[in-house]
Order: structure tokens, then C-alpha cells, then sequence
């Protein structure tokens, strides 16, 4: 699971203290986001006393979500077919969209079950440090679905961080001579955070009362 634009020794959870496969398995779980090097001890011996089959099961939803999983050709989400099922459903307001960094605030904003418009995930946000500008987003993608002018509200849900924020300002620019309403989520979400890691009364609060985005 070693990522592939990290690539080398670096990766590695801690010094290779165990045979083969089993030392293997530790590297490779090392590597995972929020899994430090005792974490994939813990995970590698947990998985070798556990019951073969909840492994396979592991297994196989890993093999699966690797061979199946695309990205909507619509919005970014992923999803199992050309477009994900929040483009294909006809009840969603087309009129308006929500702009998020990745798929899994897509998740955390369905979570509130208030916001009933369509989404277009970017991939990121804007970050210059990580070498990120507006080209390596989806945002030419964004312009092409807002010609068409059926879309009249952009909520410009980035997170409420230096990036999100930075990412928020540029968009409304950008947008700003096609006049549509471009709010954002009011504050009260914390601010430097992320917003997978907003609660559902919070991130539907912020949501109500999003701000007109003045640029
Ligand atoms: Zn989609």
C-alpha cells in the first residue's frame, strides 16, 4: 500500500524487527493516514489471530472497491458506474451546487440530509506549498457545468482552513461575472479544520445560514 508518489525507504513503519511477511504486512499498514508505526503492529497481529474469513472479507472489499470504484464523470464522487447515484437521481436540484474538496465531504454533507442540490468535488484545495494551483483541481470541469446556466446557487463548501479558505475566494472570483449566488457555509464550524470532522447539527446549521460570498 505504499503510495505511489511516495515511493522508497522513507515509508517504512520502524526498523524491520519481524520475518518476512509478517514485517511486510507492518510496512504496508504503516503507510496508511493515522497509523503509526505501533498502530500497524497492533493492526498486522490483529489481523493474524483474527478468524480467516472476517480477513478474507477485508480482502475481498479491498479487491472490490480497487476494481470498481471510478470517479463520476459529472462531479468527481466516487461511484460504481459513469456517475455516481446524486447525479443520476432526478429528485436533486440542479440549480444548486455545492463545491467540495473531496468525496468524503460529499459524505459528511449528505450526512445532514438538508442539502437536497448536486455536487462537483474538486480533488483539493488550493495550496501552493504542495505544489496544488487551480490547474491540478477540477475546476475548468466546474466552468463547463455552470455555462449551461441551469445552476443559479454555488455553496462554496472548502474547509474553514488556510487552503479551503484560499480555495473559497478564488472560486468566487472566478465566478463572479456569470452573477450567480455564491454563498458560503457560515462560521461556527471550527476554524483550521476540516469538514468530515464537523458534527451534522453543526455542518446543517452552517449550511442554513450560509453568507453571500462578496468578492
Ligand atoms: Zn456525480
Amino acid at each position: 500500500m505504499t503510495r505511489r508518489s511516495v515511493p522508497g525507504p522513507g515509508t517504512r513503519a520502524g526498523p524491520e524487527v519481524y520475518e518476512g511477511v509478517v514485517q511486510d504486512l507492518i510496512d504496508e499498514l504503516g503507510t496508511l493516514p493515522g497509523v503509526g508505526p505501533k498502530g500497524a503492529q497492533r493492526i498486522a497481529f490483529y489481523l493474524l489471530a483474527a478468524d480467516p474469513a472476517d480477513v478474507s472479507r477485508l480482502v475481498t472489499a479491498l479487491t472490490e472497491v480497487m476494481e470498481r470504484v471510478k470517479f463520476c464523470r459529472t462531479c468527481g464522487n466516487v461511484a460504481e458506474a459513469d456517475e455516481c447515484r446524486i447525479c443520476r437521481d432526478p429528485r436533486r436540484d440542479p440549480a444548486v451546487l455545492c463545491v467540495v474538496e473531496e468525496p468524503k465531504d460529499v459524505a459528511a454533507v449528505e450526512k445532514i440530509r438538508e442539502f437536497r442540490g448536486r455536487y462537483h468535488v474538486l480533488g483539493g484545495a488550493i495550496s501552493p506549498i504542495d505544489g496544488i494551483g487551480p490547474d491540478e483541481l477540477r475546476i475548468k470541469e466546474l466552468m463547463t457545468r455552470l455555462a449551461d446556466g441551469t445552476v443559479t446557487e454555488l455553496i462554496l463548501a472548502t474547509d474553514p482552513n488556510l487552503e479551503g479558505e484560499a480555495t473559497a475566494t478564488y472560486l468566487a472570483r472566478l465566478i463572479k461575472p456569470l452573477g450567480l449566488r455564491v454563498t458560503r457555509p457560515a462560521s461556527g464550524l471550527q476554524v483550521g479544520g476540516e469538514l468530515e470532522y464537523a458534527d451534522e447539527v453543526t455542518l446543517g446549521r452552517a449550511f442554513e445560514g450560509r453568507r453571500l460570498l462578496d468578492v
